[in-house]
């Protein structure tokens, strides 16, 4: 009788006495002579494979000391129990080893590159260079069979929800998402062109006028930006959209899929999310993706710095900005040193400097101490709510850079005063985010989400007079600093979609020509229509507990847009070019 393959890593103690068959790769091989050690290894794991000349045929244990790292074996034997003093709590086939009686070369290997272990000292770019290898390593595999089920159950929670998975197109026209498009040549139509979309944004919203009423995808998105750390060209979105909803039952459907999701990495998450305004989520942590693992609270000195003739507040306040303070319990052991980094970390995130208060023993120290009066200095320390041993950063600034600096701050600070309890994950929904944003460049208004996000009724009067004022009916989820989506209830009527545009400054023309489409279905009987987007790579990150969000991406890019496995973006064939339409260039002299 042949025996059927047996998953190696789901051994066990049971198992002892069975005949097995295993294939998979050698992970290492120990050679003692009489006696050697392989380590098999296949997608379930590891187990011992004990080649020994004194009770296996001659022919494995010759086999077997041929055997190198990376080959890939079948192997027949016996499951027996490890001796006293051999069993191997680190792995959990550790309590057996297998007995070989045959071994068999399916493919050999080279030697690798780097040795395929979860601890390795290979480079990033070495791993990416041989992904294959490195997807061998066992955390590898480990974060994409949670990423397959988080996907998976994300599918299931949506499905029985009744929405419907719906595929949209990859080759498109273009999707505003504030990012550049990935273009792709027509051969057909000469001298037109395919973006790839930045999301399923304007397709989704079609699928509700369609009739559809609940759609998702795990859609794939493509946006042509810089490369901060960790972005990717290519990204893997939960895209939803629900016809009639209020913010409501998108935060609902999303909870209940992120309960789930997280719950395949035994990460408990309670709902519902706390909520907060976009304002509040400003006032209090200078950030509109805030950690909430730790309080820390910013707070609004201006009131107390008005009048102070202190030349700093003046300015700011003078010119339409404000004076926030972080008060740091604890916090005035810091050292003068720490502190001007803290000055210069502000100052990289645009504030003109950093003002700092220490009390100490019923003593305050600052360097703007003698530029204040003591009534004065009381004032801001007790709207601060200082005491003793506290040290208070201040900021007088634009708004805009005093919530940046202070928002970095208040991390930098947590951190430092182990604040950040590693094991929480902090849910939120951060609301009500204005509608448009100013370009001081272009002098412009532009969409913060994207020009389909619905204003809020109440707001609608003042969209022409105070563009600015306006608040968008969008939300976004976050965890732990993290933005992990964010969507909105659309405009679902074409006199406020067109009026939206004018104040983008899409004249009529242009947004016929770019969104006509939407323009037209609108006329069409459009329902009340919202949805929102989650970055699949993003949780997948998160719940793997992931570094990088290149670990739980198969092929991923590095930071300059390189596949360094197939060395994309690589030349292509001048006949390729020249059926595009395009002349190839020209080779370069020598
Ligand atoms: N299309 C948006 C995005 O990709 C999400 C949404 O508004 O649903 O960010």
């Amino acid at each position: 009788m042949t025996l059927a393959r047996q998953p190696a890593g789901a051994l066990r103690d049971a198992d002892a006495g069975k005949k097995v068959l295993l294939k998979g790769w050698v992970a290492r091989r120990r050679d003692l002579g009489e006696l050697i050690f392989l380590t098999l290894r296949d997608r379930s794991g590891l187990v011992q494979v004990v080649f020994d000349r004194a009770r296996c045929p001659t022919a494995a244990v010759d086999a077997a000391s041929d055997a190198r790292s990376e080959d890939v074996v079948a192997i027949e034997g016996q499951v027996v129990p490890r001796a006293e003093g051999q069993r191997n709590r680190d792995l959990a086939t550790g309590e057996i080893e297998v007995l070989a009686s045959r071994l068999e070369f399916l493919a050999r290997s080279e030697t690798p590159p780097f040795t395929v272990e979860d601890r390795t000292n290979a480079t990033e770019e070495l791993r990416l260079e041989y992904r294959y290898l490195d997807l061998r390593r066992p955390v590898m595999q480990k974060n994409f069979v949670l990423r397959d089920e988080i996907a998976f159950r994300v599918r299931k929670v949506l499905h029985e929800r009744g929405f419907l998975e719906v595929e949209t197109p990859m080759l498109t026209r273009s999707t505003p998402e504030g990012a550049r498009d990935f273009l792709v040549p027509s051969r057909v139509h000469r001298g037109q062109w395919y973006a790839l979309p930045q999301s399923p944004q304007l397709f989704k919203q079609i699928l509700m006028m369609s009739g559809f009423e609940r759609y998702f995808q795990i859609a794939r998105c493509f946006r042509d930006e810089d490369l901060r750390a960790d972005r990717q060209f290519e990204f893997t979105q939960i895209d939803l959209e629900l016809s009639f909803p209020t913010e409501e039952d998108v935060f609902d459907v999303v909870e209940a899929f992120l309960v789930e999701a997280f719950a395949a990495a035994n990460i408990p998450v309670t709902r519902p999310f706390p909520r907060l305004t976009f304002r509040e989520a400003m006032d209090r942590y200078g950030t509109d993706r805030p950690d909430l693992r730790y309080d820390l609270e910013l707070c609004d000195l201006s009131a107390a710095a008005a009048g102070t003739g202190f030349a700093p507040f003046e300015k700011a306040l003078g010119s339409g900005g404000t004076v926030r303070g972080l008060r740091v319990p604890g916090g005035a052991p810091f050292s003068r040193k720490r502190l001007d980094e803290l000055t210069e970390k502000a100052r990289e995130h645009g504030a003109g400097g950093l003002l700092w208060f220490k009390k100490a023993a019923g003593e305050v120290t600052s360097p703007a101490k003698k530029a204040l009066t003591s009534p004065q200095l009381e004032g801001l320390l007790s709207r601060a709510g200082v005491e003793d041993g506290d040290l208070l950063l201040v900021v007088a600034d634009k708004e805009k850079a005093a919530f940046a600096a202070l928002a970095q701050l208040r991390a930098e600070a947590a951190r430092e005063l182990k604040l950040v309890d590693e094991s929480r994950y902090a849910f939120c929904w951060v609301t009500e985010f204005p509608l448009l944003g100013f370009d001081e460049e272009t002098r412009k208004w532009f969409p913060m989400n994207h020009p389909f996000t619905g204003p809020r009724e109440e707001d609608l009067e003042r969209l022409e007079s105070d563009p600015g004022s306006v608040r968008a009916r969008a939300y976004d989820v976050v965890v732990n600093g993290w933005e992990l989506g964010s969507g909105s209830i659309r405009i679902h009527r074409g006199d406020l979609q067109e009026r939206v545009f004018r104040v983008l400054g899409i004249g009529e023309a242009e947004g016929r020509e770019r969104f006509g489409f939407l323009l037209e279905a609108l006329k069409y009987g459009a329902p009340p229509h919202g949805g929102i987007a989650l970055g699949l790579d993003r949780i997948c990150a998160i719940a793997a507990g992931a570094t990088s969000l290149r670990d739980v991406i198969a092929f991923p890019k590095t930071t300059s847009g390189i596949d360094l496995m197939t060395k994309a973006p690589a030349a292509v064939f001048p006949e390729q070019l020249r059926e595009l339409g395009f002349e190839p260039p020209k080779p370069r002299e020598r």
